[in-house]
């Protein structure tokens, strides 16, 4: 399994939603509440048909 980094910059302060991207197909998508440092979220690509991976997105402030 793949695993992307996200920090605060990628995080929208307002409304909590961070971006990913999909390592595999890189298509993007907004993912809630998902902004705890240290943490390792599993994210499932929603975003496209042809591709429904898995993908692990590790959480840091730096
Ligand atoms: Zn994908």
């Amino acid at each position: 399994m793949e695993r992307i980094y996200c920090t605060y910059a990628d995080t929208e302060v307002a409304s909590l939603y961070t971006h990913v991207q999909c390592p595999y197909c890189n298509h993007e998508q907004n993912k809630l509440d998902m902004d705890e440092c240290g943490k390792i979220y599993v994210i499932e690509c929603e975003e496209c048909e042809e591709c429904e991976e898995q993908y692990e997105v590790y959480f840091d402030a730096s």
